[in-house]
């Protein structure tokens, strides 16, 4: 989506906020797929109630996008725009036990410079990709942890409000990679609350993590993780494998022949050939086991 309404585009500009036009989504997400649409990148949150009652006054429909290592993005001209967090410097700020994060932040680095500080607990979101604020709206876990756990409070854009807000921990609920956040909620940043912990100890519990990863993972290619949830009590990956059905092809995307539940762009795969995989796998699941596997990843189709 285009925007060229010349009185959206000065009020965009008097909010502080860049507007990159025409960009390929596909540069941003981890799949490397994703059609074209305009970016908006905002550098301060108190510009974000005036940004969105814009949006809603002239109906410009919207997407938050945070470091793209979830999602599968349709292909062609866009009919949303997207927008997106500048990380500002700097990004964590820890008193005691307490690390103050903005939602821009990447994850990864976040993990490690807690650690740095003897400051343990997400050991297991080392090598997840993306920012704390995806990590955050997806609940992000692995190894049997989840940043849910962590979570003392968030600042938000409540859309129910139209206000940014703080939530304490107990007033959100955190599933399995699902939240209880509004979908036209925007997180601003969280505070987390984790365990003291050596940074020797830290970091052989990290160690063990990224050899796990190494081990069972197509780390090099282009994929946005695990495309399907565990259905309670089993494993999609173990029920696709146990179908034969890795590397299966839809043009290029592919299933993972390490892991059979990455999907990965092995070359030039559109939204399309990722869709219909998807929905490929899904069904000759669902017919041998007689279970419907719901997407992990999330899908920007329309
Ligand atoms: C190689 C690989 C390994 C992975 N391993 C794991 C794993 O072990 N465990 C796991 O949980 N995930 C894993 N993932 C998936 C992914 O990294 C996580 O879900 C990550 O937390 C998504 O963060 P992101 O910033 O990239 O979000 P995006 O992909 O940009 O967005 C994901 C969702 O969050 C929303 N969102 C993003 N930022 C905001 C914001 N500020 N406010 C409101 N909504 C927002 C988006 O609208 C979208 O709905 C993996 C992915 C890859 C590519």
């Amino acid at each position: 989506m285009r925007l060229e309404d010349r009185q959206v585009l000065a009020a965009i500009v008097s909010l502080g906020v860049e507007r990159q036009a025409d960009v390929s989504l596909s540069g941003y997400t981890s799949l490397c797929i994703g059609g074209t649409t305009d970016l908006l990148r905002i550098k301060n949150h108190d510009s974000i109630p005036g940004l969105l009652q814009l949006l809603d006054d002239h109906k410009i429909p919207h997407k938050f996008l945070g470091g793209g290592s979830n999602l599968l993005v349709g292909d062609g001209k866009l009919p949303w725009i997207v927008l997106q967090l500048v990380r500002p410097e700097p990004d964590v700020v820890l008193k005691g036990k307490l690390a103050h994060v903005d939602a821009a932040a990447d994850l990864g680095r976040t993990v490690t410079f807690c650690a740095k500080h003897d400051l343990g607990g997400m050991e297991g979101l080392i090598g997840v990709p993306g920012t704390v604020g995806g990590a955050l709206r997806m609940n992000a876990g692995a190894y049997g942890m989840q940043i849910g756990s962590y979570v003392r409070e968030v600042k938000l854009y409540r859309a129910a409000t139209r206000k940014i807000e703080t939530l304490r921990g107990d007033q959100i609920s955190f599933e399995y990679r699902h939240t209880s956040f509004a979908p036209d909620d925007m997180m601003l940043a969280v505070t987390l609350e984790l365990p003291s912990k050596s940074y020797q100890e830290i970091l052989q519990g990290i160690r063990i993590c990224n050899e796990k990863r190494r081990a069972s993972q197509p780390l090099g290619q282009k994929s946005a993780g695990c495309i399907f949830k565990n259905p309670p009590g089993a494993s999609a990956g173990r029920m696709i494998d146990e179908l034969g059905l890795k590397g299966l092809s839809v043009g290029d995307a592919r299933v993972s022949d390490r892991h059979a539940n990455f999907f990965v762009n092995a070359g030039k795969a559109s939204a399309k050939d990722m869709l219909a995989l998807i929905a490929d796998v899904r069904d000759r699941v669902e017919k041998a086991y007689r279970v419907k596997l719901e997407n992990e990843v999330i899908v920007w189709h329309e």
